[in-house]
């Protein structure tokens, strides 16, 4: 009887675990009117800060600004699935990365400003330096410091590609607070090729054509001696694989 009693205990846990991590999967059709009306006002505003650069930086008062209550009580609602524990520490420096310059298909572009705390900075250029003596070659910076409010945008701007699915969107975009690129411990990078490689599906690629690049050989075999590592390996359990992401962990001895 007691055995009766314990598997009946655990099946109403498993309902109700199912029932719960459910409740969030799927945006209400409110809520769907909510986002949509949300990213129509960043759409007013966001894109210039992207020209000028400064959209990595955005803070959470300018993303709620202009907002009404529903849609920042959306906001907070989003925020609030998994609460990050700590802030990104705004004491540390971050270097301002302009001009950087790929050739793709054959026509020069001008890669985003972006930005990274100082001493990654520092990392990053010593490795390079290293990768071109070997190879001739080296990577730019697809994607440095991004603002944990930058990625609640991110995160939303890209759930619509997603049907609308929380944890459809999770496997692509990390949730605010918890993504490397806004880790003062962990500060990611995101890489592209001189020639334009970065796995970008929005440029028809995929993760195998980073996969196949020298330079991501190159990284494997030397990134841990300037204290980068691999954070997606292929088969890893958080997202999918990501050869193009590494952040920068230096071991303590
Ligand atoms: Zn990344």
């Amino acid at each position: 009887m007691k055995k009766f009693a314990l598997l009946f205990l655990i099946l109403i846990l498993g309902v109700l675990f199912v029932i719960f991590s459910r409740k969030w999967d799927k945006l209400s059709e409110k809520d769907q009117s909510t986002l949509d009306r949300t990213l129509a006002h960043w759409e007013t505003w966001v894109p210039a800060r992207k020209k000028d650069s400064t959209a990595p930086l955005i803070t959470f008062e300018e993303l709620y600004k202009g907002l009404d209550s529903e849609a920042q009580g959306f906001l907070d609602r989003v925020r609030k699935i998994k609460p990050s524990k700590k802030d990104f520490d705004k004491s540390i420096p971050l270097k301002r990365i302009a001009g950087q310059k790929i050739l793709r298909h054959g026509q020069s572009e001008t890669l985003d400003t972006q930005y990274l705390p100082s001493k990654v900075y520092e990392a990053y250029e010593q490795m390079m330096a290293a990768m071109k003596q070997d190879l001739g070659k080296r990577l730019w910076v697809d994607s440095g410091y991004r603002s944990p409010a930058y990625q609640l945008y991110t995160f939303l701007y890209y759930m619509p590609k997603h049907h609308d699915s929380l944890s459809e969107t999770r496997k692509w975009v990390a949730l605010p607070g918890h993504s490397e690129h806004g880790d003062s411990n962990r500060q990611a990078i995101d890489f592209i090729s001189e020639g334009g490689i970065n796995g970008d599906s929005d440029f028809e690629q995929t993760a195998e054509d980073f996969e196949r690049l020298r330079e991501y050989k190159w990284l494997k075999q030397n990134a841990q001696k300037f204290g980068f590592k691999l954070s997606f390996p292929r088969g890893n359990w958080t997202t999918t694989f990501e050869p193009w992401h590494w952040r920068y962990s230096p071991s303590k001895s």
